[in-house]
């Protein structure tokens, strides 16, 4: 079933959702259902997974010369969505990103979920290479998550890239999009963050999950703004609980958020790890319950890995 057909049965009710990483390369998909199991009480209506494109290492050769290597740390995506559906009957949501991909690549990658029964997708363009310094499309790739869900758009109205393919099955996918309450690290301001989700919003995307955020006064505004773009899509709130004194700087420099100085206080407040965990699951909690009263379709618990942490906040939410 589609995300969007999830929050219409929903009728007002607040959803529970979860965004999963694929654990790391040579790991088994049993981490992934121990992750997921705990969970299941909630009732979660989609699940997210996320991609992970390749990295490049340095490898020390016999010869004392260092070798460029890519590698992929996090790969199967599309098979923990397939095994998730198919343990578990939940729908599970694949990232597919622009970098790395040719047009061509994406393609047959989407004819692959599309014959797995996978109706959705979250389309991102991906973020540079960690030795690049900004981010690079493949020569014959798409450059912007826009044009990805442009080609994913064509393809559910029946055409591929090849015009000479014959009798062809469009695909049916929904498709969601990032959004950015404290703005892209990119973008030069808001408005123009807002002008190119606005775009593609009128492409076709039928929902956005947001970035996480620790303040929710930062999602309310951005709701707002993007109201008064006529963006009228339901806006999914991304949530992450605050555990370790170190993400207090690691969150901020990697996401561009952030981290209100109440919590801030809190944390730095704390004299155990254990304490600590607790001030960061009481605030998302407090967050949560205010996102829940002000009516959001779904919270979409971006878990890390960390589902203890994510059943102990959602038992107090739902
Ligand atoms: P875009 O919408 O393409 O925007 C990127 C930047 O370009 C923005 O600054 C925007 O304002 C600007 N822009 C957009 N269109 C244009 C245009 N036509 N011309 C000029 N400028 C333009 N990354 C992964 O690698 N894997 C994941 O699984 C993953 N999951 C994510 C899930 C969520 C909910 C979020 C919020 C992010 C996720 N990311 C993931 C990170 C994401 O890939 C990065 O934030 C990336 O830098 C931007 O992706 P985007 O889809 O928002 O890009």
């Amino acid at each position: 079933m589609k995300v969007t057909e999830h929050l219409q049965k929903a009728a007002g009710k607040t959803l529970f959702s979860i965004e999963i990483l694929p654990p790391l390369k040579g790991r088994s998909m049993q981490e992934i259902y121990q992750g997921i199991d705990p969970l299941l009480e909630f009732n979660p209506s989609f699940i997210d997974v996320t991609y992970h494109r390749e990295e490049y290492v340095y490898k020390k050769r016999p010869d004392g010369f260092l070798e460029k290597k890519s590698v992929r740390k996090r790969p199967g995506t599309v098979g923990i969505c397939a095994a998730i559906m198919n343990k578990y009957g939940i729908d599970a949501v694949p990232h597919i990103i622009c970098g790395g991909f040719s047009k061509d690549e994406t393609e047959n990658a989407l004819i692959d979920l599309s014959f797995l029964g996978i109706d959705n997708v979250l389309v991102l363009r991906g973020d540079s290479i960690k030795t690049e310094g900004s981010f690079v499309p493949e020569p014959d790739g798409n450059a912007y998550a826009i044009d990805l869900l442009e080609q994913v758009v064509s393809m559910n109205k029946g055409q591929y890239l090849d015009d000479d393919l014959q009798g062809v099955a469009p695909t049916k996918f929904c498709i969601g999009v990032a959004g950015y309450p404290e703005k892209h690290f990119e973008a030069p301001n808001m408005r123009t963050d807002l002008k190119y989700l606005k775009a593609k919003v009128d492409a076709g995307a039928e929902y956005i999950v947001t970035q996480m955020f620790f303040n929710n006064e930062k999602y309310f505004e951005f709701v707002k703004a993007c109201r008064e773009m006529d963006i009228n899509i339901p806006i999914i709130p991304g949530i992450k609980v605050l555990t370790t004194k170190k993400q207090l700087t690691v969150l901020p420099s990697i996401f561009h958020i952030d981290i209100p100085d109440d919590l801030e206080d809190a944390i730095e407040a704390t004299k155990t790890n254990e304490d600590l965990k607790e001030a960061g699951i009481e605030w998302t909690i407090q967050q949560c319950k205010e996102l829940k009263a002000a009516g959001v379709p779904c919270i979409h618990f971006y878990t890390m890995g960390n589902s203890e942490i994510c059943r102990r906040v959602a038992s107090q939410v739902y």
